[in-house]
């Protein structure tokens, strides 16, 4: 399998090239240039490290079979905290998977903890002797899960900017606190799409990437522009519907719903790969928060970033510009296809492109409001006394909306991506409990005796940690940081 950039298919490359580049020269993604079908009954009675080796194996072609066995061992292993990795728990009609049994209590451990170990054989395949500098723009979940999985990882040093404002209280904490020689964590004056587009600019700034190049360091990327995120993604979508298989809820070939809690379309990018690859799925459910911009995009097939950023209790969600997109579009028509360079042109230039929504009918997006959210997690824990994280209590509110609007009674499987005590506050007011004039410490205590809902380790071993990041800037700063933390000297220099 070789990877090509959606907007280039004369540029195409090895998988463990394209996860050390993390995004191609020419600012497109990579993206593979084919989806196999695998057969479902290969995949019968797997657990999860034998299905992620099944799939994975697929996409990782220049890998050697007993390297990625490798990888997947030393990654889904105690640092999640059952060992069924994704459990899925039954909620009424619907199952809820849930994603954040990792280190850093969000589903982006589910990539993050395996990518380190993909990069290190990717250097080794490629032969490369320059230590690798992985580059993040994260809206609170990528980083702490990035930091957390390269940490003191020899060779590859880690540059994190979030949005200063733009992330939870725990979020903050944990980046902030993160230890590691090999670590730099950055708060910036802005929000996430402030974040993103400047660090995608300095992988396309010639000058930088040079300079750096010079002194002996390359690039790359933890974020889901990197082909290495999105690809282990695919495992738990293939695991879940096997997990429901074995429950004896559906029939081997039955269709399935997902529902997804969406911001930079990198998960629910993965589900539709997961279908193009066989698994029976009938609609996949994009759910955003109030950042809507998705819901237009399925409605009316106009992608319209022309709005401020709303700040949200689902702040992983605060996103106007969803990167993976690009990848969709790549997928879904010859001629949608061919005009990639011209609507990212579009949407840099005029803030906005159209396709025909013709194109979009397997998908189904629409959006929970802030009082919405509240109310949904209200509601499922006084009928099921489960606790939902704000994140996922998004796409549980847009399921419902879907099955009232269609009538579709498929069996529906909601992603369910953060613990619950990763956003305290939002999610205690949300069941009756006065925050005001608690820390958000006192929160999580009162949380947990009132629903019973154990406090994840992580999290109470975070109120004695030291504040090891104060680094602060503006955006246009980014690029002088970096050269400061990797010791490269002054910009023009
Ligand atoms: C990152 C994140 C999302 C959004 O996922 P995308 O792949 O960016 O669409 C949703 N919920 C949580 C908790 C996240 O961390």
């Amino acid at each position: 399998m070789k990877y090509i950039s959606t907007r280039n298919k004369e540029i195409s490359i090895a998988s463990s090239q394209a996860i050390i580049q993390g995004i191609s020269r020419d600012g497109g993604l990579f993206l593979p240039n084919e989806l196999p079908k695998i057969p479902l009954e290969n995949l019968k009675d797997l657990d999860y490290k034998r299905m992620a080796f099944e799939i994975l194996r697929v996409f990782l072609t220049d890998f050697e079979e007993d390297d990625l066995k490798e990888c997947i061992e030393n990654a889904y292993d105690h640092k999640f905290d059952t060992k069924a990795i994704a459990p899925l728990v039954k909620l009424g009609e619907d199952y809820c998977l849930e994603l954040y049994h990792g280190p850093t209590l969000a589903f982006k451990d589910m990539a993050l903890s395996i990518l380190p170990h993909l990069l290190k054989k990717a250097s080794k395949i490629n032969k490369i002797d320059e230590e690798i500098v992985i580059l993040t723009a994260t809206s609170g979940d990528t980083g702490k899960a990035a930091l957390e999985g390269f940490a003191n990882v020899e060779g590859i040093k880690i540059v994190v900017f979030f949005p200063e404002e733009g992330v939870s209280k725990i979020q903050k904490l944990q980046m902030k606190t993160q230890e590691g020689e090999n670590t730099f964590v950055v708060g910036i004056n802005g929000n996430f799409d402030d974040a993103q587009s400047g660090v995608k600019l300095l992988f396309n700034n010639k000058d930088f990437v040079e300079k750096l190049n010079k002194n002996k360091y390359t690039l790359s990327s933890a974020n889901s522009i990197n082909i290495g995120r999105l690809v282990p993604q695919v495992v738990y979508y293939f695991h879940s519907y096997f997990t429901l298989i074995k429950n004896n809820e559906i029939e081997l070939g039955e269709k399935i719903n997902f529902s997804v809690p969406t911001g930079n379309f990198g998960n629910i990018l993965a589900a539709y790969y997961a279908k193009k690859m066989g698994l029976p799925i009938n609609k996949l459910i994009c759910a955003s928060n109030e950042n809507k911009v998705l819901t237009d995009f399925f409605k009316t097939g106009v992608y319209d970033r022309r709005r401020e950023l709303q700040l949200t209790s689902s702040p992983s969600m605060d996103i106007l510009i969803s990167s993976n997109l690009e990848r969709l579009l790549y997928h879904l028509d010859d001629k949608v296809q061919g005009a990639i360079p011209s609507y990212m042109d579009q949407l840099t230039d005029n803030g906005f492109y159209q396709i025909d929504k013709k194109y979009l009918n397997e998908f189904y997006g629409n959006y929970a409001t802030e009082e919405e959210v509240a109310e949904t997690i209200n509601k499922v824990y006084g009928q099921y006394d489960y606790l939902l994280d704000t994140h996922t209590a998004v796409a549980y509110n847009v399921v419902k909306k879907y099955q009232k609007e269609s009538g579709d009674n498929t069996k529906t499987v909601i992603v369910s991506t953060a613990s619950p005590y990763k956003f305290a506050s939002a999610v205690a007011s949300s069941i009756g409990i006065d925050v005001d004039k608690m820390d958000e410490f006192q929160v999580i205590d009162r949380m947990s005796k009132k629903t019973g809902v154990d406090i994840p380790k992580s999290i109470e071993d975070l109120k004695t940690k030291e504040i090891l990041h104060q680094n602060n800037c503006n955006k246009e700063d980014m690029r002088s940081l970096i050269e400061d933390f990797l010791g490269v000297g002054e910009p023009n220099a």
